[in-house]
């Protein structure tokens, strides 16, 4: 950001949690031999030194964890896909839920419409007085197979060994950088990313895309020699996969300024072919981005979509206090490679990349210079 000129280009310090995965295996022993692969989630712990070995039940929903007695048991939960907000709390709570079931360890098949034996990591969180056991994804296909042997009524036992670490608290960093208003300086509309990834990929598209999005938007505006009335602020939070760490820390820290705030934008949902925009507002808020849109109808990205609490970072502002938008694009393929190591620069595209940047680029500088202000009201 400093090399492009970007102003009052700064770091602000974060507390984040931190935890490391050592060691990953599996190995089905009955009905018969197998390597089963495997990625913890965020925060497991470890099994006991050796590892463990133990008979596996496989359950498709928490409903039918509810009705069963998981007692020594390694449960695996085959969900079937159903987008992410279905999904998302098998991953964070599976672990929690089967060790409230007797459970030794859970593995949550992989989050993906779509696997060619892909795994799948994020976080998870284990509840206050359950037991923490060991948590991990295993793919689509061997959670499939194992509901078969199941379903035939064979007997499955799998070894299991993950070795973890959690370490003290440590700080990073929100990277921030601006483009000062014109005639309101004060006033701030916010367009962010998040700088962290899983440490399986290369968190390219998760959220690296969203990052370039959110900083060369402002350096397109720079480079054109355009300043808004009101400040453009790029925030690049930190440690938004474990713990929402950088953005609670920012909020924390910028409370008197955020009655400023005028509209944020947080792109963290892919850098595809832009559609438009996903979006938090009232309805006179709703019909401003409408019209702003019919600026792109040139890259055919004029749609609107209104949601209750856009974003993820940026949640929470968007969920009470401010609107706010996100990129709506064509990112169908965005949980084949979340959270996995096929997260890489292969997946991103050029082209749909500067895109997509135009859009935001383009959303973010109307909105900060805008004649009325944005307007705020919820309805
Ligand atoms: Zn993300």
């Amino acid at each position: 950001m400093r090399k492009n000129d970007l102003e009052n280009v700064n770091g602000e310090e974060v507390t984040v949690t931190r935890w490391n995965r050592l060691l990953e295996a599996g190995e089905l022993t009955e009905p018969r031999s197998k390597s089963i692969a495997l990625t913890a989630l965020g925060s497991s712990v470890s099994t006991p030194v050796g590892g463990l070995e133990a008979e596996v039940a496989v359950v498709r929903s928490f409903a039918e964890l509810d009705r069963g007695n998981f007692t020594g048991k390694i449960v695996v939960i085959n969900q079937e896909f159903n987008g992410y907000d279905h999904d998302y709390m098998y991953r964070s709570n599976g672990a929690t839920e089967a060790s409230k079931k007797g459970a030794v360890a859970a593995l949550v098949r992989a989050l993906t419409p779509f696997s060619m034996y892909g795994l799948y990591t994020g976080q998870q969180t284990y509840r206050n007085n359950v037991t923490k056991i060991p948590a991990a994804s295993i793919t689509k296909e061997d959670a499939q197979m194992m509901q078969r042997m199941q379903d035939r009524g064979e007997r499955i036992v799998m070894r299991l060994q993950i070795s973890t670490e959690s370490l003290d608290n440590s700080t990073s960093r929100n990277a921030v950088g601006e483009v000062v208003g014109l005639t309101e300086p004060n006033k701030v509309v916010v367009v962010s990313a998040h700088t962290d990834s899983w440490d399986v990929g290369l968190g390219a598209m998760d959220d690296g895309g969203g990052v370039f999005m959110s900083v060369y938007s402002l350096v397109v505006l720079k480079a054109l020699g355009l300043r808004p009335r009101r400040t453009l602020r790029t925030i690049l939070f930190t440690g938004e996969e474990q713990c929402y760490c950088g953005v609670n820390d920012y909020n924390e820290a910028h409370l008197d300024e955020l009655d400023d705030f005028v509209f944020v934008m947080e792109s963290d949902e892919g850098t595809w072919n832009p559609l438009g925009l996903s979006y938090t507002a009232g309805t006179r808020g709703g019909c401003v981005l409408q019209e702003i849109l019919k600026l792109l109808a040139p890259l055919n990205a004029t749609k609107a979509v209104r949601v209750d609490n856009v974003g993820s970072d940026i949640s929470l502002w968007t969920k009470s206090l401010l609107p706010g938008a996100s990129l709506l694009n064509e990112n169908d393929r965005w949980y084949w490679f979340q959270h996995n190591e096929a997260d890489t620069m292969d997946v991103m595209d050029r082209d749909a990349m500067d895109k997509a940047t135009a859009v935001w680029t383009s959303v973010a500088y109307v909105i900060a210079d805008l004649r009325l202000e944005f307007p705020k009201e919820r309805d």
